[in-house]
């Protein structure tokens, strides 16, 4: 079978055409400067790429064409969109929802209702399932959601020590993201431990420019580091991760800040870009800047890894059994310096990373602890694009 997968942005949309059996990518292209002059697409296959510039001023512009691209008798991706039997939605806000849904009327207004806490995503991943109905009717949308994945976690881990009528008549708790990432790492870690899928205890570790971690008890979701948005939790790359509420009383009631401001520096200024003052939000600029002594750089990079090891001890006594740590994401798969500061010295809790191992590997499946590790250690490439086609297609069957 082969899925569309749309990850629709409010002025980009990234996709891929995935061959589900084969578990392998035909094309995958990417829409920039959606309403905004200069719009363009460019469309890659293997190495030879096709590029479109041509002004798109909305979604449905933009998804026609991807259609275009997609059946262009000479750089297209299949000869006829026939040819494709469903299109699978990256849909970042799914609310309390715990599966990936076939999307109706229905479902639409639910993901409209999510918006108000997913303000940047949900609206534009909308568009781009209309203009996927609009142009394709009759196609099958799905909806996979970030949050989906960790719809399991228990009412203890999800809800907030606010008066219950937060939760209750506002839905003010803890939904959790990267849920794709989660699953697919989960999936991808059991088959490393050759278990099932609901055999599986493990410590999910996604750091990218976006960072969180997960509890997984057997193949389930029971706790992770974000919540009612993604700005909870891990230090990120401009996201504070974990606040004392209060700093934001005080940075409007004392020092002036609108809330439009405290929302741009909680997200967009903190962090490591923050903690490194200005200086990167990228790990590998502060990788090098610390090498050559630039101390904030040091103490970003050190405040980053604390508290990823705070997550890690805290899960660890959650889970009590814990099979594997699974690192993932641009920084988990890449930065073995990142990792091993992170295990460094948990040998009393059984985990042992193998230096030799660890030193080196990029975004390969690989165990990374040493033999006599209690608890092994995993590199697993996330890619949420295969799961979201993954999902489309099992849905699809039944
Ligand atoms: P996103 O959350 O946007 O998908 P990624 O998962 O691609 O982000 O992660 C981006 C981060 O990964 C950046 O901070 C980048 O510096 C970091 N990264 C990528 N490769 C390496 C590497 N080899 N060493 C250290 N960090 C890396």
């Amino acid at each position: 079978m082969k899925v569309l997968v749309i990850n629709s942005g409010s002025s980009s949309l990234k996709y891929q055409l995935l061959d589900v059996e084969a578990q392998e990518v035909i094309g995958k292209g990417l829409v920039e400067r959606i309403g905004i002059e200069g719009s363009k697409l460019e469309q890659k296959r293997n190495d030879e790429k096709y590029v479109v510039e041509e002004h798109m001023p909305s979604h449905v512009e933009a998804v026609q064409h991807v259609f275009d691209a997609l059946t262009d008798e000479k750089f297209g991706l299949v000869k006829d969109l026939e040819e494709i039997d469903a299109i699978g939605h990256r849909i970042v806000h799914g609310g309390d929802i715990s599966q990936s849904s076939i999307i109706d009327e229905a479902l639409k207004e639910k993901i409209k209702a999510y918006s108000k806490f997913a303000p940047l995503h949900n609206p534009p991943g909308l568009l781009g399932v209309e203009a996927c109905e609009k142009l394709a009717p009759g196609k099958p949308n799905i909806a996979v959601f970030d949050t989906a994945f960790h719809a399991t976690m228990p009412a203890e881990n999800f809800l907030y020590a606010l008066p219950y009528e937060f939760y209750e008549e506002h839905g003010i708790r803890r939904y959790g993201f990267h849920g794709t990432s989660h699953k697919y790492i989960t999936r991808q870690a059991a088959q490393l431990l050759d278990k099932e899928v609901d055999e599986v205890n493990l410590i999910t570790v996604h750091l990218g420019n976006g960072s969180s971690i997960a509890a997984v008890k057997n193949g389930k979701s029971i706790n992770t580091s974000m919540g009612l948005t993604p700005l909870e939790g891990l230090i990120m790359g401009t996201r504070t991760g974990d606040l004392d509420p209060a700093i934001v009383l005080y940075l409007i009631n004392d020092l002036g800040y609108t809330t439009e401001d405290v929302d741009r520096i909680m997200n967009k200024e903190s962090g490591v870009l923050g903690l490194s003052d200005g200086f990167s939000s990228d790990f590998r600029d502060l990788e090098s800047a610390a090498n050559e002594g630039n101390e904030k750089a040091k103490v970003a990079l050190a405040a980053f890894v604390n508290r990823v090891r705070k997550y890690i001890g805290a899960y660890l006594v959650e889970l009590g059994d814990v099979d594997a740590i699974c690192f993932a994401g641009g920084i988990g798969e890449n930065s073995w310096v990142m990792r091993s500061q992170i295990l460094e010295n948990l040998e009393a809790f059984g985990i042992s990373l193998d230096e030799a191992k660890n030193e080196g590997t990029r975004a390969v499946d690989k165990v990374l602890s040493s033999d006599d590790s209690k608890i092994k250690v995993l590199n697993v490439p996330t890619n949420e694009e295969l799961m979201i086609a993954l999902d489309t297609v099992e849905l699809l069957q039944k």
